[in-house]
């Protein structure tokens, strides 16, 4: 399979890991969008938010355990934003579920 971010779980091209377990891995964006921006992944392949069913949500259960653990790794103590983007208007370009991260400074009100 081509997808970017089973290449990046397998080993097969770099990232930047800033946390991992058995079900999850985070790795800092290559085009960061604020001061911190780290992607959190589920290691099993979900094309996007759109995939989420019964039979998968444990996944997205696990990335949203992780998230905490995430950020205090990042010491982003003073919040941080989670987002995903789903499909075509919502700019998706990598077609593996992923959460943006974003902190590390003050962010925009406005989210689109
Ligand atoms: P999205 O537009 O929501 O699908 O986000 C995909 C994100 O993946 C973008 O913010 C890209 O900068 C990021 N990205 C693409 N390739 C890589 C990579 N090899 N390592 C880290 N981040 C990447």
């Amino acid at each position: 399979m081509d997808c970017i971010f089973c290449m990046i779980r397998d080993g097969k091209i770099p990232s930047s890991k800033v946390f991992e377990n058995d079900k999850v891995l985070a790795f800092k964006d290559l085009h960061p969008q604020a001061k911190v921006h780290v992607l959190v992944i589920p290691k099993t392949h979900i094309a996007s938010c759109d995939e989420i069913s019964p039979l998968n949500s444990d996944c997205v259960k696990a990335v949203f355990e992780a998230i905490p653990e995430v950020a205090a790794g990042l010491g982003l103590d003073k919040g941080y934003r989670v987002v995903t983007n789903c499909g075509e208007h919502g700019c998706q370009s990598v077609k593996h579920l992923h959460f943006h991260i974003l902190g590390g400074e003050q962010l925009a009100d406005k989210m689109s």
